[in-house]
């Protein structure tokens, strides 16, 4: 199995960090979890591709975890030569957002299909909102989904990927909690959203400390590591996004709480989990 962070940026546009996305490459195919500002750019440099998706998911509804959501619809569904529909789970409520992607590509599906002769049929996307706490079977791998903590965003999930007795979470946007602890338990690699309190503080615009409220620092997401017993920690959906030459600084806060692997990502880290 294999992690790739195809988007390690927080919410602000960055030259060098796309939004919040990351595939995990599984005997199964490639899964999507969450997409970001720039996915399927990112993607593409990893091999893959909207067409390649065995299915997308939805960790939440916060904007910049699903802005290209409408690119992997219409690429997925204009580069195919056969209908394709695309597997997509998320929270309650993913289905009203889908609708209304589809509206806004209403005008473009109709300027292609009418010019297109050999397109003869409309993107489908099938949606699966999660309700609870769930498992699904896909192509004999196991997705575990449980809720997490990020109000006031409700509901909102975190998942676990295992295949052939490997494993990895996504954790999404949360605070710590019992519900990932659950999906982290002896986990391989835990994908962790992480923000730096000391450095946001120091900011102190009030926009940016409100995030603190409702996101892990690196110190709480190493705690949530540890407590779990996790192979390797990645941390992503990094803010304020990192200096240049400051990884080691990062990465140094979570060690002093976690005793595996920390990784800091930029796009297109890549974590390989042998086996
Ligand atoms: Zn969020
Ligand atoms: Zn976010």
């Amino acid at each position: 199995m294999e992690v790739v962070v195809l988007g390690s940026g927080s919410p602000l546009p960055d030259p060098d960090r796309a939004g919040p996305s990351t595939l995990v490459r599984t005997g199964a195919g490639d899964l999507l979890f969450d997409c970001g500002r720039g996915v399927l750019m990112r993607a593409a440099a990893a091999r893959s591709g909207a067409g390649a998706f065995v299915a997308l998911f939805l960790t939440h509804l916060h904007s910049d975890h699903l802005t290209d959501l409408n690119d992997i619809v219409t690429m997925r569904w204009a580069t195919s030569f056969a209908p394709s529909p695309l597997r997509l789970f998320g929270p309650t409520g993913t289905g009203r957002v889908v609708q209304a992607v589809g509206e806004m590509l209403e005008a473009d599906i109709g300027y292609r299909l009418s010019h297109h002769a050999d397109l003869g049929w409309r993107p489908v996307t099938e949606v699966t909102e999660i309700g609870g706490p769930t498992v699904l079977e896909l192509n004999g791998i196991r997705v575990t989904a449980a809720f997490t903590d990020h109000a006031p965003v409700r509901p909102t999930l975190g998942f676990r990927i295992d295949d052939g007795g490997r494993s990895v979470v996504i954790a999404g946007d949360t605070v710590p909690c019992s519900g990932l602890d659950g999906l982290c338990a002896d986990a391989d690699v835990l994908v962790h959203t992480a923000v730096r309190r000391d450095l946001i503080e120091g900011i102190g615009l009030p926009r940016l400390t409100d995030v603190l409220d409702y996101h892990s620092s690196v110190e709480d997401a190493a705690e949530t590591a540890e407590r779990n017993r996790v192979g390797t920690l990645l941390l992503t959906h990094l803010v304020p996004a990192p200096e240049p030459g400051t990884d080691d600084e990062w990465a140094g806060l979570a060690t002093a709480r976690f005793g595996g692997r920390v990784i800091v990502a930029n796009d297109l880290t890549t974590v390989t989990i042998d086996g």
